[in-house]
């Protein structure tokens, strides 16, 4: 199927040294929308809304704030937050630029960590969109359905 040319731009702005020197499709091949759609069905199985998981990432993310760099135990989570210098647009091309934040979430039950940034909870949120597979801030819903114990069980 032939692209349109804002398509195009679209897939432009994924690429390494566009908006990230790394981009945000990693080694997938994918298009774009199909790896929102497949993502979209991951949370389906579980009843969940993107809105559900940004919330709570969001939750999490200002948390972390509280404490510049230090980590903040929730009794069941530590997180901690990193803060770079600027701030980065959405590859998706909507106005409006997000700062450069990054959050480590690590469950002392599972002893697993997720780490996501501001712009990811953004993505997630308005588009669907949890990075191509390999990309540095992919994540894989069911890791965060998992660690967050959000949803029913889908399986
Ligand atoms: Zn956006």
């Amino acid at each position: 199927m032939k692209q349109t040319p804002g398509e195009q731009q679209l897939e432009i702005r994924f690429r390494p040294g566009q908006i990230t020197k790394s981009g945000f499709m990693g080694d997938d091949t994918r298009h774009i929308h199909d790896i929102i759609e497949a993502d979209g069905k991951v949370l389906e199985r579980f009843g969940l809304k993107k809105a559900d998981i940004a919330d709570r990432l969001t939750l999490f993310m200002d948390e972390g704030k509280k404490e510049l760099e230090g980590k903040v135990d929730l009794g069941e989570y530590v997180v901690q937050v990193h803060w770079a210098r600027g701030l980065m647009p959405c590859p998706f091309g909507e106005p409006g630029l997000h700062p450069k934040v990054v959050v480590h979430v690590f469950s002392k039950a599972s002893r697993q960590e997720i780490r996501y940034s501001q712009l990811s909870v953004h993505m997630i949120r308005k588009h669907g969109f949890w990075g191509g597979k390999g990309s540095v801030f992919r994540l894989e819903p069911i890791d965060v359905i998992r660690l967050l114990k959000m949803g029913g069980n889908g399986e």
